[in-house]
């Protein structure tokens, strides 16, 4: 299967810029790279050349070899102090919070407010452009542009499907309302909007703990719902229409609790924060969070709170060997709320897994905790420099020339 979606995913990087994703995903022995790209050491130090021309990325000298060593010293490359950054947005259920973030993902500080009351998409998406604009104006490096991860499947347009947690109506066009909006604050610059659990996979692929993966399965619960992703050869797989891996409606429960999707028993409703407190016959309060991990902590004491961590990892379970059934994946790293289940249930949660799955393999497919503290920010603000990252030279050319880019993954407003 090859990954299929929307550019950038579909678009194929130039040389310049598949030395430069090396060094942004953490490859920076010249010798390494000169190997992954399968070019000829001169062929390396051209495409290098290049990328320090335009200030991406900068050759540090190598240690001379020991007296008497043979071989020439391996230089390090690393990301130019003065590269580009982007800025990532993630709309949670209860807040919103900003981040810039530069190659290599290397990030700044996180800007986080409370979402509106009543939290409409206009209220919502306000409030995004005033801290875009914002963040813009004080900015001290060129940002390429904004990413925003949101608790919806979106499509390829930009448009969100059905944000259910949001009460959002059906068919927001989020990438051309946030870009008009910034446009009206004097900022043009492209708008790209995706999953979050999706952007949250590609970040755990990058910079986490899925780097080096070549199926990685992610699946992962926040404040509200349960989401996934699938990382295939390093490119998000989005499905034709950029829905792909709504994990949250596999039923893992006969007859269980009603879902918003209309169904019955859905991983979404079975196996987030609210499911677990309420397995344990708690209230659900705001924030949810800290409650439900306090539960889990509990759990190593409490026979209560450990009856109900482990039926709610059972239905994670449940949900995974499916997943693990049909994509036959390499790893799977799980975010949020399940991270800390796996912490106190792992063997539990694994021999379950096991059992529940068809294929032999999957009790053998590693099933680790994510890395990364803000994976969806972080991937919201990958998929905006993705464009620099397939292309570099063009981009930067752009830019320079004034002239708005043309991609349009995942929705392009500008
Ligand atoms: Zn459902």
């Amino acid at each position: 299967m090859s990954p299929r979606g929307q550019a950038p995913d579909t678009a194929r990087p130039t040389t310049l810029g598949r030395a430069l994703m090396l060094v942004h995903t953490g490859y920076g022995v010249r010798s390494e790279l000169t190997d992954r790209l399968g070019l000829t050491r001169t062929a390396t130090g051209t495409v290098l050349r290049d990328l320090e021309h335009l200030r991406l990325v900068r050759t540090i000298p190598g240690p001379r070899p020991e007296r008497g060593g043979t071989g020439r010293p391996s230089h390090r490359v690393e990301i130019h102090p003065d590269a580009p950054v982007a800025l990532g947005v993630q709309v949670h259920y209860e807040s919103v919070a900003l981040l810039d973030v530069g190659l290599g993902g290397v990030a700044g500080q996180i800007v986080e407010h409370r979402l509106p009351r009543p939290a409409t998409p206009e209220a919502v998406l306000g409030l995004v452009a005033d801290l875009v604009a914002a963040r813009l104006a004080t900015a001290s490096k060129r940002c390429v542009g904004l990413g925003l991860a949101l608790p919806s499947a979106v499509a390829g347009n930009g448009t969100a499907l059905a944000a259910l947690h949001l009460n959002w109506p059906v068919g927001v066009p989020v990438a051309s309302i946030t870009g008009d909006l910034l446009a009206a604050r004097g900022h043009r610059i492209p708008v790209l909007v995706g999953n979050d659990a999706n952007l949250a996979a590609l970040a755990e692929h990058r910079h986490g703990a899925g780097a080096g993966a070549s199926d990685l399965l992610y699946v992962t619960t926040g404040q509200c719902g349960v989401g996934g992703g699938l990382v295939l050869d390093g490119r998000l797989h989005t499905g034709s229409a950029g829905y792909a891996l709504e994990v949250g409606h596999i039923p893992v429960r006969p007859g269980g609790r009603p879902c918003h999707c209309g169904s019955l028993g859905c991983l979404d409703v079975e196996a987030d924060p609210s499911a677990l407190l309420a397995e344990a016959g708690l209230p659900t309060p705001e924030p949810i969070m800290p409650a439900a991990r306090a539960l889990v902590a509990a759990s190593a004491s409490d026979p209560a709170a450990r009856a109900a961590v482990l039926a709610v990892t059972r239905r994670l379970a449940a949900g995974l060997a499916s997943l693990v059934n049909v994509f036959n994946p390499d790893r799977v790293v799980l975010g949020g709320l399940h991270a800390d289940l796996l912490a106190v249930a792992a063997a539990e949660l694994r021999d379950e897994v096991a059992r529940r799955s068809y294929l032999d393999q999957a009790a053998r497919v590693p099933i680790v905790a994510g890395r990364l503290a803000q994976p969806g920010l972080l991937g919201a603000a990958e998929v905006a420099l993705q464009p620099l990252l397939d292309d570099p030279r063009t981009v930067l050319r752009q830019d320079r020339s004034a002239h708005h880019p043309e991609y349009r993954p995942q929705g392009t407003s500008s």
